[in-house]
Order: C-alpha cells, then sequence, then structure tokens
C-alpha cells in the first residue's frame, strides 16, 4: 500500500545526516531536533502552538483530558473511523456518541451531529478521513452555537486545506480548539516509529498540554495534575523535520496518482471513483472506491493473485464492533456508515507511484471487471 523504502532512498543523505546528527548530540530527549521541528510544524499549520507526543492516540487523549472532560460527559464523533478515535473516549470513561457520515466524503454529517446534541454533549471529534477535511464551517458553527469543544481528528490529512465559504483557507487541525495528528509510518507525513502531535491557538490550553504529557508536572517533581508520559523522540524529529520540507511535494504526487487512477476508472461501471468536495483539498492519504455489485473480496483477492495489495478500511463501523457494543446502537442505525463499510476498497496510494505501476494496477482492476461480464 506504500513504499518507505524508495521514498527514503530519495532523501537518504539528508535523513542519514539528521538521524545520526540526533545520535551524536546524546539529547535523545526533547532535544534541538525537537523543538525544532516544533517550530517549524508551527509554522506550517500556522498555528500558535505545537505539543508533540508519542502517538496519535496519544494526541486524542491528552486533548481530552486537557479540556477537562469528565466521565459521563458525551463526545460524538462518526462511526466511520479508525479506532483510535473512539478507544480514548472510551478509555476516559467518557461516553462515546456516533454519528454517521456523509455518503460521498465519508465524513461526519453535520446534521446528524446536530440530531445528537444532548445537554450532557461536551465535545465533537470530527475526523478528517482519507485526506480530506470534514465539513468544518457547520460544524463548527453548530459546536460554537451548543457550546462544545472541537477536537479535530487530523491524522489522515495533514496538509490539507479547509477553504471557508468566503474563500478564506486554512490547515486541518487549525480549526478547531485542539488538533491531533499521528507520525506513524504510513501516514502522509511519516517517523520511522511511532510519534504525534496536539496543536492549538490557545495558550492556556497549550500549557496544560505540556504538562499532562510530562506527568502532570511543570516543575521537575511537582506534580499538580494527573498526567501521562508521551513524548516524540529526537531521533523522530530529526526524520520528521526533513520529511516536513517534502510535505506539499508529496502531497502532489499523491494527487497525481489519484488523477491517473480517476481517469482509468472513470467510465467503468461498479466503481465510484473518490469524491472531491468543494472546501476540502485533497492529500489522498488514501484513495478508496466505492463498488457497487461486486464482491469487492474477490477483487482484492484478484489483486493479489497479480501482487498488488488492496485494503479495506474499515470493514467494521464502530458502532457494530465488539468491543463498543452498546445496548443504545444496533445494525441498521447507521445506514451510511454500514454500506460503505461493505463496499469501499483503498487501492495502494503513496509517493512512490510510477506510471509504470499505476498502468498495470488500473489494467488489473479493470480486467476483473472484464472477466466478469
Ligand atoms: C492513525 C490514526 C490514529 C492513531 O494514530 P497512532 O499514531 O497510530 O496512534 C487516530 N485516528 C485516525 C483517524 C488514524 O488514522
Amino acid at each position: 500500500m506504500v513504499d518507505l523504502k524508495r521514498q527514503y532512498e530519495h532523501i537518504r543523505q539528508d535523513i542519514d545526516e539528521a538521524v545520526l546528527n540526533a545520535i551524536r548530540s546524546t539529547q535523545y530527549i526533547n532535544g534541538p531536533d525537537v523543538k525544532a521541528f516544533q517550530k517549524e510544524l508551527e509554522s506550517y499549520l500556522g498555528v500558535k502552538h505545537v505539543i508533540p507526543c508519542a502517538n496519535g492516540t496519544d494526541a486524542l487523549q491528552v486533548s481530552m483530558m486537557a479540556l477537562g472532560l469528565k466521565p459521563g460527559d458525551e463526545v460524538i464523533t462518526s462511526s466511520f473511523t479508525f479506532v483510535a478515535t473512539v478507544e480514548v473516549i472510551a478509555l476516559l470513561g467518557l461516553t462515546p456518541v456516533l454519528v454517521d457520515v456523509d455518503p460521498d466524503t465519508f465524513n461526519m454529517d453535520p446534521e446528524a451531529f446536530l440530531k445528537a446534541i444532548t445537554p450532557k454533549t461536551k465535545a465533537v471529534v470530527p475526523v478528517h478521513l482519507f485526506g480530506q477535511s470534514a465539513h468544518m464551517e457547520p460544524i463548527l458553527d453548530i459546536a460554537n452555537e451548543h457550546d462544545l469543544f472541537v477536537i479535530e481528528d487530523n491524522a489522515q490529512a495533514i496538509g490539507a486545506d479547509y477553504i471557508f465559504s468566503d474563500g478564506r483557507r486554512k490547515k486541518t487541525g487549525s480549526l478547531g480548539h485542539i488538533g491531533c495528528t499521528s507520525f506513524f509510518p504510513s501516514k502522509n507525513l511519516g517517523c520511522y516509529g511511532d510519534g504525534g502531535a496536539v496543536f492549538t491557538d490557545d495558550d492556556a490550553l497549550a500549557q496544560k498540554l505540556r504538562v499532562i504529557v510530562n506527568h502532570g508536572m511543570e516543575v521537575r517533581y511537582y506534580h499538580d495534575s494527573i498526567g501521562v508520559n508521551s513524548r516524540l523522540d529526537s531521533i523522530q524529529a530529526a526524520i520528521l523535520r526533513i520529511k516536513l520540507r517534502h510535505l506539499d511535494n508529496y502531497a502532489a504526487a499523491r494527487r497525481k496518482a489519484a488523477a491517473y487512477y480517476d481517469e482509468a476508472f472513470a467510465g467503468q461501471t461498479g466503481l465510484n471513483i473518490p469524491y472531491r468536495c468543494d472546501y476540502s483539498t485533497h492529500v489522498f492519504h488514501q484513495y478508496t472506491l466505492k463498488t457497487s455489485d461486486i464482491d469487492r473480496f474477490r477483487l482484492q483477492g484478484y489483486l493479489m493473485s497479480k501482487n498488488i495489495p488492496a485494503m479495506v478500511y474499515y470493514p467494521v463501523p464502530m458502532h457494530l464492533q465488539k468491543a463498543y457494543n452498546d445496548p443504545r446502537y444496533k445494525a441498521g442505525d447507521f445506514p451510511v456508515t454500514e454500506a460503505l463499510s461493505h463496499s469501499v476498497i483503498s487501492l495502494p496510494m503513496h509517493t512512490e507511484l510510477d506510471e509504470e505501476q499505476l498502468h498495470y494496477i488500473t489494467d488489473n482492476v479493470l480486467s476483473f471487471f472484464n472477466q466478469q461480464t
């Protein structure tokens, strides 16, 4: 699905030098690269504060801790997401309230969000799934009206722009009270291990976040609040500094691959190419097709037999997962999410796809359909 080896080879000299420097500095925790990366990411995103942490799941967790959410508080998010979003809500004793998504963008349906609000609702977590922003303008308006915190799960869309109806643009992750991201290797901005970060423009919140990720400690060995240990290490920060410089070019390479796929699949019945909304750029964390009237697992098997990976993100929505089994929800509650979990399939999408590979992949996808008729 990704080609991290070829990507590394293109930046090998810079990466090797940066990693060696980080090792030689012996400041493995909170070294100069961590601080420099933090500043560089703040400037890239246009946010006042970036707080690096250990992974994207922690980023979500410390955000909810910093906002002072308490057991029993309801947090709204979409059922069509990666488990981390819902996991941390449940872990903190908060109540995940799930809503359906938009059939075209796969992102939270603002209407459904509005309907799910109760007097116990404290926050909403829009997920910018597959590389495109959720429809933030209505979501922010609704949240504002109901006095709710907005935590963006930006793990899949770092670098995307949200475009407001008046033409203003802001980076995803910089729109709500807090933005969260992951630097997992296969994410659009990935390191060579685990990593994550939280973003905010709020000074007080940033201070709380810095304390929480560091054992609730402001003055060494004085603990004013319960925190966690969640840090980005210096070697990963050194790698991320190099890769951040390439992030926009990487997004362009992904868009180019997506355009190639689109053109090949445009006329194919049974395949729906990814929808582009007018309020977000697309950074194609995934290239996800909607299928109809085919068994996509047969398509996946067929591609596998040609050495082409294809994945289903996500086969089971959160409200139907065993761990999140909840009498409030049953099959049929979120028809769009359920239909998507039965019909989507994602093709290889990364920065190193060349024409020959794209030709091979699209040819084989189309030949699967030709064989069927
Ligand atoms: C990857 C991902 C996360 C979690 O990130 P980790 O760094 O793996 O903990 C959270 N939310 C979404 C939508 C993701 O894709």
